[in-house]
């Protein structure tokens, strides 16, 4: 009863944070003095923050159809994806350690995601010690603050590419196996006509087991058809024989609501581990205005479900989704002037997270 009550106390503030700051200047008080996380935090009243999000979590695992902690607790962790990691596309400027720094320690991020691109130009397919440098980078940044990284396969037809695929998840797993830090993403959005029981899933069976060949452990997360939305196809047909699989929801709260809100309730009552492994609050092609009233929703939805979740994106782009106002330097520290509205609202949110 007490965690609940936390719970809601947490919810309330972020409820404020989303209606009445938008954006809030006054509530952000940026840290910008150190660039590195030591594993015991002096700075917050309640127990659990004293530990790092690692040194709390330990290694994830699934544990009865939930992503949870090595003690069996759900793990809800939050934090910001980075943009397509492409060269020459703009925003893999920002995949650095120092960005990685300034989530961890001023955001209080618990975990990032990588996108490295796995298709369209200057992506891994064409440029792939360039794309493992950043994935390299964020991983780094990760350990060397002790958060978790979700690195994934930022591509919307993997099982075409599936080669690359599997080189890329063999030399992560070969460098960063060992680590808790790491969270394999194996394939971001199969489109709505990628069948999950014919493609997706015989695609997802070849990457693990390269993985487990390497890595028995670390989380696997597994994209879903329909740009990760249909995560009751994969209820209905789960990938077995493999240990810490866990599926990925994506939702735009702009576009996706109460429909979707509800197929992915069912998935997990049928027992099925989800991480959200992407969101926004504007429209799903990430443009468009915040949609208050369903971010909140879909908010109260990863609470109740203590669900771990990314917000799409660092980026500097002319779109709604981006944090990060244009022309902003690259390497983390940015002050209340350099964050968008959703960039303030992310903040906000990830900032506010609770703990347990
Ligand atoms: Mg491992």
């Amino acid at each position: 009863m007490m965690r609940f009550i936390f719970g809601r106390t947490y919810w309330l503030a972020l409820v404020f944070a989303l209606t009445g700051c938008l954006p809030s200047p006054e509530s952000v008080e940026l840290d910008r003095a150190s660039q590195t996380r030591s594993p015991v935090l002096s700075d917050t009243p309640s127990r659990t923050r004293l530990l790092t999000p690692v040194a709390r979590h330990g290694q994830l695992r699934v544990t009865n159809g939930k992503i949870t902690g090595s003690d069996g607790r759900p793990a809800s962790l939050a934090g910001p994806s980075f943009f397509w990691s492409n060269s020459d596309w703009g925003m893999a400027r920002f995949y650095n350690q120092s960005a990685v720094a300034y989530f961890a320690r001023d955001w209080r991020a618990g975990i990032v995601r990588a996108a490295i691109a796995g298709e369209h130009d200057g992506s891994y397919l064409y440029q792939p010690e360039a794309n493992m440098a950043r994935a390299e980078a964020i991983i780094d940044g990760a350990i060397a603050n002790h958060i978790y990284v979700i690195v994934d396969w930022h591509s919307h037809h993997a099982e075409a590419h599936a080669d690359q695929a599997e080189v890329f998840f063999r030399q992560l797993a070969t460098k960063y196996g060992h680590t808790p830090n790491l969270i394999y993403e194996i394939y971001n959005e199969p489109l709505d006509t990628t069948d999950w029981d014919t493609v997706v899933k015989p695609y997802a069976e070849r990457i693990i087991r390269a993985i487990r060949d390497i890595d028995p452990d670390n989380l696997i997360i597994v994209g879903t058809q329909s740009w990760s939305q249909d995560v009751d196809k994969a209820a209905r047909n789960p990938i077995r024989g493999f240990r810490n699989i866990g599926y990925a929801l994506h939702f735009y709260a702009g576009t996706h609501k109460e429909t979707y809100r509800r197929r992915a309730a069912r998935a997990i009552e049928a027992g099925l581990p989800i991480m959200v492994t992407e969101w926004g609050s504007v429209d799903h092609t990430g443009d468009g205005e915040i949609d208050v009233a369903s971010t909140r929703d879909w908010l109260d939805f990863i609470l109740t479900n203590k669900l771990t979740h990314t917000i799409w994106a660092v980026s500097d782009k002319q779109e709604g989704a981006a944090m990060l106002r244009p022309g902003v330097p690259s390497d983390g520290g940015w002050g209340e002037t350099d964050l968008t509205r959703a960039g303030h609202m992310a903040r906000d949110i990830i900032r506010n997270w609770p703990t347990d």
